[in-house]
């Protein structure tokens, strides 16, 4: 299995090193043929408006879409913002996933927190029920899920963390800033 990390701006180099610890390949995207071969592409957190800006200019937004079309795709955080329909406001989006975004949610940069989420799904890659630690950094709230997109994660106050539809995946929090590899193993299970 081959898996690919968006690279052209925010954390990518932290996915990579969870992915290379879980044994997988992987490789820096950066130009459309860099997805050639790839079951999965994962798209950092960072900054979603700089992420779109330079995948317009880099004649990224449409293989990219088509990727998303056949491939599973994890946007954590900026990713999470780059993969909705719907941020309401206008900004570069890939748009393939049935969610609205509310960006910086939660407020500024020293609003960043962490916090335990429960993650039912979880239990499908391991035979524990732990609650996940949570990084949130200046993050996005998944507002709404449409169609058949469907909430995975939850605050307690019922705000939606994370998401998915069919082999597409959004998480509001950076899994990649952990040790946790639970959320990472679960998306290989979604790329096979
Ligand atoms: N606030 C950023 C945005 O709106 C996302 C932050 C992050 O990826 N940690 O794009």
């Amino acid at each position: 299995m081959k898996i690919g990390v968006l690279a052209i701006q925010g954390d990518f180099a932290e996915h990579i090193l969870m992915l290379e610890r879980l044994g997988v390949e992987t490789t820096e995207v950066r130009l459309p043929r860099h997805l050639t071969g790839l079951d999965g592409l994962i798209i950092p957190g960072g900054e979603s408006t700089t992420i779109g800006k330079l995948a317009v200019d880099f004649g990224l937004l449409e293989p990219l879409r088509e990727f998303g079309r056949k491939h599973a795709v994890w946007g954590t955080c900026a990713g999470a913002i780059f993969l909705s329909k719907d941020v309401r406001r206008s900004q570069p989006l890939l748009g393939i996933m049935d969610i609205t975004i509310q960006r910086n949610a939660f407020g500024r940069q020293v609003d960043s927190f962490e916090a335990d989420v429960e993650v039912p799904l979880l239990r499908e890659v391991t035979s524990g029920n732990q609650p996940y630690h949570a990084v949130f950094i200046r993050a996005p709230l998944i507002e709404a899920v449409h169609n058949d997109a469907q909430v995975l994660a939850s605050l307690p106050d019922g705000r939606i963390v994370a998401a998915q539809q069919g082999h597409l995946l959004a998480t509001s929090f950076h899994p990649e800033l952990t040790s946790d590899d639970r959320f990472h193993r679960y998306f290989l299970s979604l790329a096979d």
